[in-house]
């Protein structure tokens, strides 16, 4: 299980070495030139041009309400606040699960976990499953990702359609991350990944492509010497750290601006999960379920300047990212998903037509957790069901220990009103009950468990997790 990487914050501080930046300076110019104009109306034509790329940028373990883009109350984002400003913003979007490796397999088969069954950490995506980058490469696009986080290794079938996917080699900078006495660390910085987009961009920058970065410093709680100082915290180191991510995502924008991309170029920002901060006794991710480690955000630049930006209210999962990216640039759609796109939600919020009747008002989102993901032992599952103005989150085959939130009053999840037996928790029990009797992975296979040699379970065991016992 996920377990901090060091005991309290004095040992944190008292052992960490602030990241240097001699790589790159990430003096970021906010005012991107180099987009056309345009309104609601051009989106939806994006389909037809056929020349776009897509850049999507996975910050791993990024709440949503950290960021100023959703009002927060510290300058976290300015750089995304910047880009979002003239882009499409979804305010409420819920991750399929609180640890990565279940998490990303819903984001990049558009199913929910009992549909795709990446539940523990032996569990892989089979080959028979289509991912989007399978989807672009049949498209003719060159496809890459580079990635920092093992639970997206190739071994557990995330580097499906991609032409290359790696992880980028450390820099010269790596010896300077944070040296806690006994807290765990990858290699590398994010730099790194950064790094590696520009080098790709230099070399296929004139091709059409589809570039995924996944970015770790987060996760880690990288920071450096520019970040506003917010504080002694954990919670506020974390801050911190999406301070410098937000920087970094801004020297990835100006990378794609100087390759001349932009104007062909459509950039998704969303992320895995939250973060804890002792709201429900535990800190970190991957334990439960409740808002601070499902609620995450979702972005998209588009290759234009809109002439208002535009945000989209109604609650979206994490299935619904690539479908909604997929139908933007005209691609087929993920086979089976349960996410869908959210492009009509996008042109009604945006004035342009009243499809919002297109999707149900009323759709419940699941997220879903084996809290024995690391072990051997017998599942442990946890379901959640988000509607739009309440939630329920069960131990699987225990009702009696529901928890019920009222989002209307109670968004921090703090009153569990079960017990008052409110009129949504029978039918929202009943969903949750279909859901885990009738999902079914659509490719026909379950999806399978792999070795992982000790190598690998090392370089997990780094992210701060417990593993493989
Ligand atoms: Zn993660």
């Amino acid at each position: 299980m996920f377990r901090r990487l060091v005991a309290s914050p004095s040992a944190y501080f008292a052992g960490a070495a602030v990241l240097s930046l001699t790589i790159i300076a990430l003096q970021f110019d906010l005012s991107i030139p180099s987009r056309p104009a345009g309104t609601v109306r051009d989106l939806a034509l994006l389909r037809n041009r056929g020349d776009l790329n897509v850049v999507f940028i996975l910050v791993d373990a990024l709440r949503a309400d950290r960021m100023s883009l959703y009002g927060y109350g510290r300058p976290t984002t300015p750089v995304i606040d910047e880009l979002a400003n003239r882009g499409i913003v979804f305010e409420r979007v819920i991750a399929q699960s609180s640890w990565t490796k279940t998490s990303m397999a819903s984001l990049w088969t558009g199913t929910y976990p009992a549909t795709h069954g990446v539940l523990r950490f032996d569990h892989a995506i089979p080959q028979e499953a289509t991912l989007p980058a399978e989807i672009f490469k049949a498209a003719g696009y060159r496809t890459v990702g580079i990635w920092r986080n093992g639970w997206v290794a190739p071994n557990f079938g995330f580097g499906q359609g991609f032409d290359t996917y790696y992880t980028p080699k450390a820099g010269a900078d790596a010896q300077l991350q944070r040296h806690s006495p006994g807290a765990a660390s990858i290699g590398g910085t994010d730099e790194d990944v950064l790094v590696a987009a520009r080098d790709f961009l230099e070399t296929f920058g004139r091709e059409k492509f589809l570039l995924y970065l996944h970015l770790m410093d987060l996760h880690q709680y990288v920071f450096d010497d520019d970040a506003d100082d917010f504080g002694p915290t954990y919670s506020d180191a974390y801050d911190k750290s999406i301070d410098w991510t937000d920087r970094v995502i801004g020297a990835l924008v100006d990378a794609l601006d100087a390759a001349g991309v932009l104007p062909r170029t459509l950039i998704a920002i969303s992320s895995d999960h939250g973060e804890a901060f002792l709201e429900h006794g535990r800190e970190g991710h991957a334990y439960d379920l409740y808002r601070e480690v499902v609620e995450v955000p979702y972005l998209i630049i588009p290759p234009l300047i809109l002439d208002r930006g535009i945000r989209v209210e109604q609650a979206i999962a994490s299935v619904d990212i690539w479908p909604t990216l997929l139908d933007l640039v005209g691609l087929p759609p993920l086979p089976g998903a349960d996410g869908r796109s959210m492009l009509p939600l996008v042109l009604a919020a945006g004035g342009a037509s009243d499809a919002s009747a297109a999707v149900e008002s009323t759709r419940a989102v699941v997220s879903h957790l084996d809290r024995h993901w690391g072990g051997r032992g017998e599942a442990r599952e946890w379901v959640a069901l988000t509607d739009a103005d309440a939630r329920l989150i069960v131990p699987a085959g225990r009702p009696d220990s529901a928890e019920f939130y009222d989002w209307r009053t109670d968004p921090r999840e703090a009153k569990n009103r079960a017990a008052e037996d409110p009129p949504q928790l029978q039918p929202m029990l009943e969903r949750i009950d279909r859901y885990r009797r009738d999902s079914a992975p659509p490719w026909g296979v379950e999806s399978p468990r792999i070795e992982v040699d000790e190598l690998r379970l090392n370089q997990l065991r780094a992210l701060g997790y417990r593993v493989g016992s």
